[in-house]
């Protein structure tokens, strides 16, 4: 039987969403579709032109083809097509053959090659853990580090640190056995299992390894047979020095919805966490993705980057694709003066329409109050929060003056909206969880109903 490319091309696209950045994603593959006339053996995918065809080859061939072995019955070769200007398609056939190799070995355990210790750019706001990371991949269960517990907020490494462990065992030593997965996953297996009657093929998969990456703890959260089978998994390789790294969003003792014991065991080696990188780490992060990708940046396009994107390295990885992407397509320059017009249209787009009335309706509903209650004179502790947050928000994501802000919040002066913006700004940067709250409502804002 012949495989139906969409089919095919549609299963493909939801591996890469998995696996790449979102910003990624969408630059390379929004437009990308499978032609349905593909020629015997050939799946052909059509994308806006040579530019991203080339680009897709280089970067994410491998990829590509290995999710299209995933489910193709024969062996599909893969091209890509662009439209001419007169409308006829032109094709490029990629000449690949030892990249695509790259993937076997990792296949099973689920390691991306791109997370390694040499790509992974060492600053204060990480080197504790790095540092803790390199020790564990170079003696894994002899350290004091076991389990290593990483924690930190969305896109500052964690997953590429943990699987940069996963990939120096397996080249150091190809006989250790290592398993990563992402809790989810592990809920999935162990649910799987369960409803196949195959718990003790599980069992032994998941304890008999001498490496257990585990990514993103924090979703075990509230699933408690699911605990009750990480608990044994853990106890069975800790006892024998098996290494044992986890990651999540937050400390353990902040993590809600786990049982006391697995929090306990979670501190029984070393906890570390990666803060925001600060701007010297952001500057060192850029050059280095610029060097890898060898893109020409100036000092002063880097510079403005990094004073603009803050968040973390994810925001500024998707900054700087972006950046190339728009001048690429449209064959300009790189200069501060591109990047300060291609990185400001998001939040113009993304944002437009939205009233100061989205933004107090939406705060009010995280915070679980009455809408009007922000534009009351109550002073009690979370009310005032909520409203400096609701106004912060305001500020920054409309083009209200701050007059009519503070005229909006119950006819407050526009000091207090100053106050207000200065107190949450300072707050981001030096509280990941209002940093996160921020990120959460930011959002919900874009993609809730009220917008
Ligand atoms: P998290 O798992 O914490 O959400 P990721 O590990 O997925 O974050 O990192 C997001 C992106 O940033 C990835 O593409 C990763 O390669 C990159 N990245 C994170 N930390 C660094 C670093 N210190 N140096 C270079 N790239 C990094
Ligand atoms: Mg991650």
């Amino acid at each position: 039987m012949r495989d139906d490319p969409k089919r095919i091309w549609e299963y493909c696209l939801t591996r890469l969403q998995d696996k790449i950045n979102p910003q990624s994603f969408k630059t390379w593959f929004s437009s990308a579709t499978a032609l349905p006339n593909s020629a015997d053996g050939t799946l052909v995918i059509r994308v806006k032109n040579l530019f991203v065809a080339e680009w897709i080859e280089q970067h994410y061939l491998p990829l590509v083809s290995k999710f299209v072995s995933e489910v193709a019955q024969e062996n599909l070769k893969i091209s890509f097509a662009y439209p001419l200007h007169d409308g006829t398609l032109a094709y490029i056939i990629p000449t690949k053959g030892k990249e695509a190799n790259n993937f076997k070995e990792e296949r099973g355990r689920f390691l991306n090659p791109r997370f390694r210790f040499d790509s992974f750019v060492v600053g204060d706001f990480n080197r504790m853990a790095y540092t803790a990371a390199l020790a564990v991949a170079e003696a894994p269960g002899k350290t004091k580090y076991n389990p290593l517990f990483i924690y930190g907020g969305v896109g500052l490494g964690k997953t590429h640190l943990i699987q940069a462990i996963g990939n120096f065992i397996a080249e150091e030593d190809p006989g250790k056995k290592v398993i990563y997965a992402t809790s989810e996953k592990f809920t999935y297996n162990f649910i799987n299992a369960l409803s196949r009657n195959r718990i003790q093929e599980f069992t032994r998969a998941y304890r008999s390894v001498d490496v257990l990456l585990m990514d993103d703890i924090q979703f075990l959260s509230g699933k408690e047979s699911t605990q009750g089978q990480f608990f044994h998994t853990f106890n069975a390789l800790h006892q024998v020095n098996h290494q044992i790294v986890l990651t999540a969003d937050c400390p353990p003792e902040e993590i809600d919805g786990i049982e006391e014991r697995l929090l306990s065991r979670f501190k029984w080696g070393l906890v570390v966490d990666i803060k925001p990188p600060d701007f010297e780490s952001r500057v060192a992060i850029l050059k280095n993705k610029a060097e890898f990708d060898n893109l020409d940046l100036s000092d002063s396009v880097i510079e403005y980057i990094a004073h603009n994107i803050t968040s973390n390295i994810r925001a500024l990885e998707g900054a700087l694709i972006k950046l190339i992407a728009h001048a690429s397509l449209y064959g300009r320059e790189i200069t501060v003066d591109l990047a300060r017009k291609v990185l400001s249209q998001k939040r113009r787009v993304s944002y437009r329409g939205l009233t100061i009335s989205d933004i107090q309706r939406q705060v009010a509903r995280y915070f679980d109050l009455q809408e009007n209650s922000l534009c009351e004179k109550k002073r009690t502790k979370d009310i005032a929060f909520a409203r400096q947050l609701a106004m912060y928000l305001s500020r920054t994501l409309t083009s209200s003056s701050l007059k009519s802000i503070g005229l909006r919040f119950g006819g407050r002066d526009h000091s207090t909206v100053v106050h207000a913006c200065n107190k949450i700004e300072d707050l981001i940067k030096r509280d990941e969880k209002v940093r996160r709250m921020v990120e959460e409502i930011r959002d919900s804002l874009t993609h809730g109903p009220s917008k």
